[in-house]
């Protein structure tokens, strides 16, 4: 395959100011390869990055190339990246852990003790480490998980927002044949929707409003409660009759869902935090009653160790995901997409950018 000297790319030049500029191809270095990048979905995460809130850290330095959700195909093979091949369809993780600090060695590589050293071997792509807005990058053999040709490159695109859900219910568990909560009906919460039933849920009640949670509808909530016309915590325990429910997923990071989420679940039950919340909001919570309902309480930051069963799950039908790509744009139209997916325009959902235009043969 022949790779072409220069790129176009999404490069921020300061907080809030972006632009496509055509940059070089980076070439891989040990045990990493070059993708060309097929689709890559906007995260939450990305405006923020985008508008400068964190500079300094997210992006540490400008200019800069964020994008984390992506998917793509294997163009050159560095040294020492065996197992890869030009050709492979690949889908991207955004944590590279150093791989020898305490966490890494038990395989909780997105909780790498030497986040941000990167003479450590630690990456974040599209955080610290450029990323995937761009129609070329590079990623460690350990970022990067084969797809089956069933799988569309769109579909890989979402494997990293799909593993974080999945990673949270690794975390809590799913109770087979219970009842679990989803707050927040954005792409998060509907994949935990649907990843809850695969695990065994038999009912999911979704909390939210707007359109978002008439999608949650029409995809098969069995109870939607709109927090503007009701009180979540009431409407959820008359549903369970007021014994509460086995799990809840806080998906939205919105000020005081997570002390809702406590109050909605059973004595025992466990509480996920899947959204990210800005850092101005500072929880108050039912201390107490959480020691004596013995409520477990689990952050998810990311997607260590599970996108092989969500490209799994893809593949083998299970799970849907394909028609929450609500948009697709190519790479020039960036800020339409961005701004598509801010103000959730048509009922956006996941937005996706195809760099290179779209898959051929494929919706
Ligand atoms: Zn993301
Ligand atoms: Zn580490």
């Amino acid at each position: 395959m022949s790779v072409p000297e220069t790129m176009k790319a999404l490069v921020l030049t300061s907080p809030g100011e972006f632009e496509i500029q055509q940059v070089p191809v980076p070439v891989p270095g040990a045990a990493e390869v070059l993708c060309k990048i097929r689709a890559v979905a906007i995260c939450g995460s990305d405006p923020e990055i985008i508008r400068g809130g964190l500079a300094g850290i997210w992006p540490p330095a400008y200019p800069f190339t964020p994008g984390h959700e992506w998917s793509g195909e294997v163009v050159q093979v560095g040294p020492e990246a065996s197992g890869f091949a030009v050709g492979d369809r690949v889908a991207g993780e955004a944590h590279k852990g150093c791989g020898h600090c305490r966490n890494c060695l038990a395989g909780r590589y997105t909780i790498c003790l030497n986040y941000g050293r990167a003479e450590s071997g630690h990456r974040h792509y599209g955080f610290i480490t450029p990323g995937a807005y761009a129609q070329y990058n590079v990623y460690s053999i350990k970022s990067v998980k084969k797809l089956p040709a069933k799988v569309s490159f769109r579909e890989g695109a979402l494997v990293d927002t799909a593993g974080v859900t999945l990673h949270g219910m690794e975390l809590s568990g799913i109770t087979a044949g219970g009842t679990v909560v989803v707050i927040g009906p954005g792409p998060i919460g509907l994949i935990a929707m649907r990843f809850a039933r695969i695990l065994g849920a038999a009912k999911v009640i979704m909390v939210g409003r707007g359109s978002r949670l008439q999608t949650a509808v029409k995809l098969g909530a069995d109870l939607a409660i709109n927090f503007e016309q009701e009180d979540p915590v009431e409407a959820v325990r008359r549903a369970t009759d007021g014994e509460g429910v086995d799990e809840a997923f806080e998906c939205s990071g919105a000020e005081g869902t997570f002390a809702q989420a406590v109050r909605m679940v059973r004595k025992g039950g466990s509480v996920a935090l899947l959204g990210v919340p800005p850092d101005t909001v500072e929880e108050k919570l039912p201390y107490k009653y959480i020691v004596h309902n013995e409520i477990a309480i689990y952050g998810s930051r990311a997607n260590p160790n599970v996108s092989w069963k969500i490209i799994e799950a893809i593949a083998a039908g299970r799970l849907v995901v394909s028609d929450l790509i609500s948009h697709v744009f190519p790479l020039d139209d960036f800020a339409q997409a961005l701004s598509t997916f801010v103000e959730r325009k048509d009922g956006a959902v996941k937005v996706v950018i195809e760099p290179n235009g779209p898959e051929v043969g494929r919706r």
